[in-house]
């Protein structure tokens, strides 16, 4: 979905956005959507630069850093920032990414991409170790049982006997 800016009214305008299908960040990468998607997005023109606020709401699929399974991550975003038009910005304001406490999104100054908007504040949401529980017990590091599932029967040595009779010889 694009917005012109041009179609916005001054009051402002408030998006209801819905999709179930699973989201293209780029070529490589896609993310898949384990309930459907909701948003609502609302912008407002503010001295040629658009105020964006809203939320967005589903959860995607994502492997556990620690057990390796597929689980539900819930997404819940609040979005509040400010789209300044990339040829507006004063050339020593260029680097500054924050206004005041708004953050900052660069955009043409013509088209607003809601569909980019919302991939990307999602694949930022990403934990770079996501796990499918905060005590998630992971995989036994010798036969790879899951531990959330089952028990295995390995023992984790206290020592190796093999080096601890090449300690005793160097002794
Ligand atoms: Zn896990
Ligand atoms: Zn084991």
């Amino acid at each position: 979905m694009v917005i012109k800016v041009g179609d916005i009214p001054p009051e402002g305008m408030e998006i209801h956005f819905d999709r179930e299908k699973d989201l293209k960040i780029n070529e490589r990468t896609k993310i898949e959507l384990a309930t459907p998607l909701h948003s609502v997005i609302r912008l407002k023109r503010e001295q040629g630069k658009i105020h964006l606020t809203g939320e967005i709401h589903t959860a995607i699929w994502l492997s556990c850093a620690r057990c390796l399974e597929p689980f539900h991550y819930l997404v819940d975003i609040k979005m509040d920032y400010l789209l300044v038009p990339r040829d507006k910005i004063p050339k020593a304001e260029g680097l500054r990414l924050k206004s005041g406490d708004m953050e900052v999104e660069f955009f043409d100054g013509i088209e607003i991409d809601i569909d980019h908007i919302i991939n990307e504040q999602i694949f930022l949401s990403i934990p770079i170790k996501p796990l499918c529980h905060k005590d998630c017990a992971g995989l036994c590091p010798y036969c790879g049982a899951n531990l959330n599932k089952e028990r295995c029967n390995c023992k984790v040595p206290s020592f190796h006997p093999f080096y601890e009779a090449l300690r005793r010889l160097k002794q």
